[in-house]
């Protein structure tokens, strides 16, 4: 038994949904696209499932979130797929892969091949069991990956109000899970081994704001140990966590958020693994021609930084979903990827973003005491990441843009003071027209740059000397105003 196809799309997550979306924006025939998923459900944007889908009130439910409604696109609903011809084969694992063949066998014994794949397998979530703790499938223990994981925290959730919970973990998943937790009236102990939360993006001061606030919503932190195991009930339910440094904690329910894993399994030994992730190009093509990979599996260039990188970040899900549609349907009108890196999350009533690197000096800006601030990151006399608090839409694309320009700083304490305030004028300064942009950075010398020879993006080089002289002229004005 088999079907073949000329596009299929292995994965049925947030990259698959932005790539299906491109695949109909770009003329794919009916009938040449095929999605297969594990999940019994079409694309949906999975950030949801951590903040509106755990709400007490009007929580968010599918269809709701079907992919593309993240990005204020329409809304792929399962008629959708019909509509325009995909098919979509869910609640369906593929269970191996052969790359020389071009053929996937699916858990039910079906052989699917294809012309062109796209791997979009996303990750699943570390157990503790790879850490040497059992008790994963224990009652009142959850996980939360994907809807069936949400559906289960939801149901454990609503039967643990008023008790007590445990998050083991500080990262996004521990920091979003334990704020639902919260408004659902539970108490919660938040317990990782870091000295602070959030340790792979946030400095010590950033942490302790969150961490602050945190605790004034009743948040207790035990930081600096692991979990090493449950108790449990007779009936297998778990009562408390034990701790590597003695304590024990009363648990209603656990929940653990400690990382994940790529899942490329299937490509081992087929495909260039580096990073953890399948190697691609700008293309989002893999060491095999016909195999592209997007998403959290994707190990890609990340030209700005002149790097390879995974990222387990939504955004760069649905725009590398949407280049290697484009690289694929139109090779020739498509350049290589040049992504910004860019993560968010959003607790309570608290939201940021951030851009860029977490490298090099911190430079923390804004009123820690009220609630909008941040940091840039400079790193070799650049800056190369920004962060932001409380922004509104333009505060974020300023820093955003100026991330992307990495803008030279020569003094510190300098760019402290001028705080958000730097990344705002720098942004506002006009994208050089196609006329000749005569810019004159004071006692140093003028640069002329000669008509028209770039586009905006296509060289950044010469944008980013015009900016920073610009920028030069523009404050050396303002200082001497001072
Ligand atoms: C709860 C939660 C909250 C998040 N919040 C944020 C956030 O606030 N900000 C942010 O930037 N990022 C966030 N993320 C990360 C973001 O959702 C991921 O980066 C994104 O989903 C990656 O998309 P993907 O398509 O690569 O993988 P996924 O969306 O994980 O999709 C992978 C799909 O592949 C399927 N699959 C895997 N193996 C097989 C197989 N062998 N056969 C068939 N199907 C298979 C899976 O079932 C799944 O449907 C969050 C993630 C989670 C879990």
């Amino acid at each position: 038994m088999g079907r073949a196809f000329v596009y299929v799309i292995l994965g049925g997550g947030v990259a698959a949904g932005y790539a299906a979306h491109e695949f109909v924006k770009r003329g794919v025939s009916h009938g040449e696209l095929c999605i297969i998923s594990e999940e019994p459900v079409a694309p949906y944007e999975r950030p949801a499932l951590s903040k509106g889908y755990l709400l007490p009130e009007d929580p968010a439910r599918l269809p709701a979130f079907h992919c593309c409604v993240g990005t204020n696109e329409e809304r792929l609903t399962p008629k959708w797929y019909k509509e325009h011809g995909i098919e979509l084969v869910l609640g369906t694992r593929v269970k191996s892969a052969d790359v020389r063949r071009k053929t996937l066998l699916t858990a039910t014994g079906e052989t699917i091949t294809y012309k062109i794949l796209i791997v979009a397998t996303g990750a699943r979530a570390l157990k503790l069991e790879e850490f040497g703790v059992s008790g994963s499938d224990a009652d009142g223990v959850c996980y939360l990956r994907d809807l069936a994981d949400a559906n289960r925290l939801v149901n454990v959730m609503q039967s643990s109000s008023g008790g007590n919970a445990v998050v083991i973990g500080g990262g996004y998943i521990g920091m979003e899970c334990a704020a639902s937790l919260v408004i659902n009236n539970i108490n919660v102990t938040m317990v990782f081994p870091e000295a602070h939360c959030m340790a792979r993006l946030f400095t010590p001061k950033i942490a302790s704001y969150y961490e602050e606030f945190y605790k004034s919503k009743g948040v207790q932190f035990v930081k600096g140990t692991v979990l090493t195991s449950f108790d449990f009930d007779s009936d297998q339910k778990v009562t408390a966590v034990n701790l590597r440094d003695g304590t024990k904690l009363p648990a209603d329910m656990v929940i653990v958020g400690i990382g994940i894993r790529p899942n490329t399994s299937l490509f081992e030994g087929q495909l260039t693994l580096e990073k953890g992730g399948i190697k691609v190009n700008g293309r989002m093509q893999s060491s095999n021609n016909s195999v592209y990979a997007v998403g959290d599996v994707a190990t890609f260039p990340v030209k700005i930084f002149s790097e390879t990188r995974r990222l387990e970040h939504v955004d760069f899900a649905r725009k590398a979903a949407r280049h290697a549609v484009a690289a694929i349907m139109e090779p020739e009108k498509t350049t290589e990827f040049d992504y910004l890196p860019f993560f968010y999350s959003r607790v309570f009533t608290l939201s940021w973003q951030f851009y860029g690197d977490n490298t090099g000096d911190v430079v923390h800006f804004g009123d820690f005491s009220g609630n909008r601030f941040g940091a840039y990151w400079v790193n070799k006399g650049q800056v190369v990441g920004s962060f932001l608090e409380g922004g509104t839409k333009e505060e974020y694309e300023a820093i955003a843009k100026i991330t992307r320009l990495k803008p030279a700083i020569e003094d510190l304490v300098d760019l402290e003071k001028q705080g958000l305030g730097f990344a705002l004028t720098l942004s506002r300064i006009p994208e050089p027209s196609e006329e000749a942009v005569v810019v004159s950075s004071g006692s140093a010398s003028t640069l002329v740059v000669e008509k028209p020879l770039y586009a905006w993006h296509a060289t950044a080089g010469v944008i980013l000397a015009a900016s920073i002289a610009a920028f030069a002229y523009w404050y050396g004005r303002r200082r001497r105003r001072w």
